[in-house]
């Protein structure tokens, strides 16, 4: 466990936090689909500690950002600049990093490992395109995350707005790949909801096209102890546990 202290705070109404945290070893040691299990230093409220994927690095710090759904997040949103966190990372394997162009699909608060690939692919040169769907109109301030990348970008909306797509992000993507053909060295990088990324698997038009996601399944200890984070492999021999194999898996190898 290592201490971080919250450098910054920005909040989106109620349900998104952004956070700076100070910690030297996590920001220079992240990779793009790592995370980080925290909790509050000095409490026991929560137990256990909350997976929560790294977003960005700068300097000694690294940023978190996250959906407040119950009652862990809940706390952590009550807590200001200055706080200290107990945080362990960076944990599990991340993103493959050197595809010849990449796609990238995420729903809501799945940009926030995405983002951190994205921004590796922007400093490596590597061509992309990234697509972000969210529910609804409150959530929308997440497609300005997407101003940071100089590449092609497209958002969706569920809810009816003005100049933007409206239907999820499948269907944004699912239209955009009309007719091309993809280069080969080609790979898709995916986080959101299960239903999402399932769905995802499934798209004709990428068949055969290697597929990451990142899972965020429930998770007790984030360093394959507990064995709570088990997904069934697909040829049938066991489970995998998110945290240490992954939280980032080819799709093809996972069953559905
Ligand atoms: C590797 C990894 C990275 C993650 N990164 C992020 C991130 O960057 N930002 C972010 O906002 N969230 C992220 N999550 C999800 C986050 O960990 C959970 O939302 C959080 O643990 C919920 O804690 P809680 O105490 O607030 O909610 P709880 O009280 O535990 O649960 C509240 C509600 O949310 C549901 N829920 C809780 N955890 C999950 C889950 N993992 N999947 C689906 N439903 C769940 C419960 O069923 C319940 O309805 C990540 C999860 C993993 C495994």
């Amino acid at each position: 466990m290592r201490e971080a202290i919250i450098e910054e705070k920005k909040c989106w109404g109620e349900r998104f936090v952004q956070w700076r945290l100070q910690e030297e070893e996590i920001a220079r040691c992240a990779q793009p689909g790592q995370f980080v299990m925290v909790r509050v230093q000095n409490s026991f409220d929560p137990l256990l500690g909350r997976p929560l994927a790294i977003m960005k690095v700068e300097g000694n710090s690294f940023y978190l950002f996250f959906e407040v759904v119950g009652r862990g997040t809940k706390i952590f949103s009550s807590l200001n600049v200055g706080n200290r966190l107990e945080v362990l990372g960076p944990l599990g394997r991340g993103f493959s990093l050197s595809p010849s162009q990449a796609l990238i699909v995420g729903g809501g608060r799945g940009i926030t490992p995405l983002y951190f690939l994205a921004s590796h692919f922007k400093e490596n040169k590597i061509p992309f395109t990234f697509f972000l769907g969210v529910k609804n109109k409150e959530e929308l301030f997440m497609a300005d995350f997407l101003q940071d990348f100089s590449g092609n970008h497209f958002w969706s909306c569920e809810e009816p707005v003005e100049e933007v797509f409206c239907g999820t992000v499948l269907s944004l993507f699912h239209d955009w790949l009309e007719d091309r053909t993809l280069p080969s060295g080609t790979r898709v990088y995916a986080c959101g909801p299960e239903g999402m990324l399932r769905n995802l698997y499934q798209e004709e038009r990428i068949s055969g096209v290697p597929l990451e996601v990142s899972l965020e399944t429930f998770m007790g200890c984030g360093f394959g102890a507990c064995m709570s984070c088990a997904v069934e492999k697909r040829n049938g021999d066991g489970y995998f546990h998110v945290c240490k194999d992954g939280p980032v898996f080819l799709a093809q190898e996972l069953k559905w």
